[in-house]
């Protein structure tokens, strides 16, 4: 089946909502989420999100992301990233996100690790889940734009280095989407790793198809391990995340004599590394974090799924520490974009996790990718909305068929993608799901 659009959209979380809710009232939009809309790293978001202070916090802000990424970060993405901050605040502010006050209705900022001072909004500790809501129900009341779930993007539609749209399997359909701009929103690489905070089906399809169309791509190796997911001795089941709002709240991280190893505000990756060494040393497959010194009120009110979570697998934070360790988290290579999000093809762009603005570096700082996404999002949109013409492109027969159904190109495209990391990252070969 042939369908048109103007703009197709390919993924529903943070990201691809953003564009859709913002993109011309005059283009017809298309949203593709390969499962459901709830299913997407967005929707765990548990911490908040960043956003710069005031003024005088310009210069610590850009340092914190840098020191995080080690450096190796693209300053112009960082510069505008904190720039832009406010202004994406003051948007979802608007949509009325439900973001915690103080009694005076300030909005309220906690702080996690790596981050000089406090400056991470939130909405209690499932950030992303009220946000996504938010994001959908204003989305759905949009005419131009229709969501289509279950929908699997297998491949790009292309002639030359134009991108003219998607193949994709919805059900016992086969798809081909011609639109005149596509978005490619699909996320990180968790799925491809034995133990990820990440749902299993975000496992770096739209990387894998970039790659497979020659579309330039670059840090393969920038993977984030968190160092705080629940240990469980299970297999085939997401990680629950501690998010690092409990250590930027005081929690502490012990071995099981019960004593501090490290300092838990440095970056994520500093802290996984010591918490490696300590199960190393000590033998062990996990070590603990520590709140139940703390209020217990204050840890059932400010952390109230995390500790519904943790009851749910026997442990009462309020009074005993919880078992952590690493899981990969967060993808901080991807597409390579240009501040606009543009890829090196021509019509194509990516956005958030998939997409390297090259803003974070070799390391994220916490709570900084949703604000990726949504700055990053608002200014593709706006460059979309001013450059986008209304004309329309007609094929009548299908440009691509597809080659088999779901499960082959999910597998085709979690191989080419595991191949290229074992390229850049022979050291964590061990972690990827075996194919
Ligand atoms: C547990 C957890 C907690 C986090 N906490 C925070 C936090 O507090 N603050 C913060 O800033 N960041 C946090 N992050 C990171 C952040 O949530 C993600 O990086 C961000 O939401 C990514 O958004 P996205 O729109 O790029 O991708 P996602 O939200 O993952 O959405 C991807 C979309 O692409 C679709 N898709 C994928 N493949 C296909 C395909 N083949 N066909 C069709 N559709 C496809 C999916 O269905 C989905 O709709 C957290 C991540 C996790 C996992």
């Amino acid at each position: 089946m042939i369908l048109n659009t103007d703009v197709l959209i390919i993924g529903a979380g943070v990201t691809g909502l953003n564009f859709a809710l913002n993109l011309r009232d005059d283009l017809d939009v298309m949203v593709l989420a390969k499962d459901t809309l709830n299913e997407c790293n967005s929707y765990l978001a548990q911490g908040g999100i960043s956003v710069l202070r005031n003024e005088e916090d310009y210069e610590t802000y850009v340092k914190d992301t840098l020191v995080a990424g080690n450096f190796k970060n693209r300053r112009q993405a960082v510069e505008i990233l904190v720039k832009e901050s406010r202004n994406a605040i003051d948007k979802l502010e608007q949509l009325e996100v439900p973001f915690n006050r103080d009694k005076d209705g300030q909005l309220i900022y906690t702080r996690e690790g790596a981050h000089s001072v406090n400056r991470i909004v939130h909405c209690d500790d499932n950030t992303g889940e009220q946000l996504h809501k938010v994001l959908a129900k204003k989305v759905r009341e949009k005419s131009n734009v229709k969501i289509v779930e279950n929908c699997f993007f297998a491949d790009l539609l292309t002639v030359k280095n134009k991108c003219i749209g998607a193949l994709a399997i919805h059900g016992e359909e086969e798809l081909n989407i011609i639109a005149k701009a596509v978005v490619v929103a699909t996320g990180g690489i968790g799925g491809l790793f034995k133990n990820s905070t990440n749902f299993h089906s975000i496992s770096g399809d739209g990387l894998a198809i970039a790659i497979k169309n020659n579309i330039k791509v670059e840090n393969l190796d920038y993977i984030q391990f968190h160092p705080t997911a629940f240990y469980e001795d299970i297999k085939d089941k997401r990680r629950l995340l501690i998010s690092e709002a409990v250590r930027g709240e005081g929690g502490r991280l012990v071995n099981k004599a019960g004593e501090r190893f490290v300092n838990e505000l440095l970056p994520r990756d500093k802290v996984t590394e010591a918490i490696l060494e300590e199960e190393f040393k000590s033998k062990s497959k996990h070590v603990y974090l520590d709140v139940s010194f703390l209020d217990k009120d204050f840890v059932k009110k400010r952390f109230p799924n995390i500790y519904r979570s943790c009851l749910d697998r026997g442990v009462d934070i309020t009074k005993e520490p919880i078992p952590v360790t690493p899981a990969q988290h967060y993808f901080m290579g991807g597409i390579k974009v240009d501040m606009y999000c543009r890829t090196s093809m021509e019509n194509l762009y990516a956005a958030g996790e998939v997409s390297s603005t090259g803003l974070h570096g070799a390391n994220r700082l916490a709570s900084n990718s949703l604000l990726e996404s949504l700055v990053f999002s608002n200014r593709a949109v706006n460059y979309i909305n001013n450059n986008l013409l209304p004309y329309t492109v007609i094929y009548k027969d299908l440009v691509k068929r597809v080659e088999g159904d779901r499960e082959y190109y999910s597998n085709d495209l979690s191989l080419v993608l595991q191949e290229e990391i074992k390229k850049v990252r022979g050291d964590i070969i061990n972690e990827l799901v075996a194919l």
